[in-house]
């Protein structure tokens, strides 16, 4: 099967400004960022969106979860605040089919989305 966007980007096929990496996750500076911060955590190995998450994948999606707090507090953004996002299909803007969470930061996020 071939790779995805972000596999292409965890294989350095792509270049991106890559955060912080370990056995299962990468984390990478979004390429249109819509916050001062914008980074991008993903599952090394693809899960195409959470709604397709199975009882397997759980250790990575605590993973996932775990590290997205970290990325955060590393980049500043512990005592600010920040939000992870996580679009699961098309009505909520999904455009890579490959799991991906949004670490947005750096400057006050409206809530709710529009
Ligand atoms: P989605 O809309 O699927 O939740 O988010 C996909 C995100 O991937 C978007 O914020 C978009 O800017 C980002 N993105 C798309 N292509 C690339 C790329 O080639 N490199 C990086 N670093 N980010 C990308």
């Amino acid at each position: 099967m071939s790779k995805t966007l972000f596999e292409k980007i965890s294989a350095r096929e792509i270049p991106a400004k890559i955060v912080y990496e370990d056995d299962l996750v990468l984390a990478f500076e979004d390429i249109k960022p819509a916050a001062p911060v914008h980074v991008l955590i993903v599952p090394k190995r693809p899960i195409p969106r959470v709604g397709e998450a199975i009882p397997s994948d759980l250790q990575v999606l605590g993973h996932l979860l775990l590290k997205a707090a970290e990325v955060a507090a590393t980049l500043g953004l512990k005592e600010t605040g920040y939000r992870l996002v996580i679009n699961n299909g098309p009505n909520a803007g999904e455009t890579v089919p490959h799991l991906h969470c949004h670490i947005l930061g750096g400057r006050h996020l409206s809530w709710p989305p529009g």
